[in-house]
């Protein structure tokens, strides 16, 4: 289990994330991810109904001790790391 963290752009490190906003109207984009199992950068945008794709953010998207994003993420053109974000805590499956 690896604790999630604010991302540093200088120092990044596995399970570390930062919220990306819209520039036309502010609302969350998305998240920019640091891969837990290779820290890998990737991004994870947020769900968008007219496409189904997605991680839908539960609870305040800016409170990344207690974030929650579903569905799982999963680095399967990398790593292979695959888990879920529940409660601002990475798990393995
Ligand atoms: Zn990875």
């Amino acid at each position: 289990m690896i604790k999630a963290r604010w991302r540093d752009d200088d120092n990044p490190v596995p399970g570390a994330l930062k919220p990306v906003y819209n520039s036309s109207d502010h609302t969350l984009a998305g998240y920019r991810y640091t891969c837990v199992g290779c820290g890998g950068d990737s991004f994870l945008p947020v769900y968008d109904k007219s496409t189904g794709k997605g991680w839908e953010v539960v609870g305040d998207p800016e409170a990344v001790e207690s974030l929650n994003i579903r569905p799982s993420i999963w680095h399967k053109d990398g790593c292979g790391w695959h888990g879920w974000l529940v409660n601002g805590e990475f798990i393995s499956v």
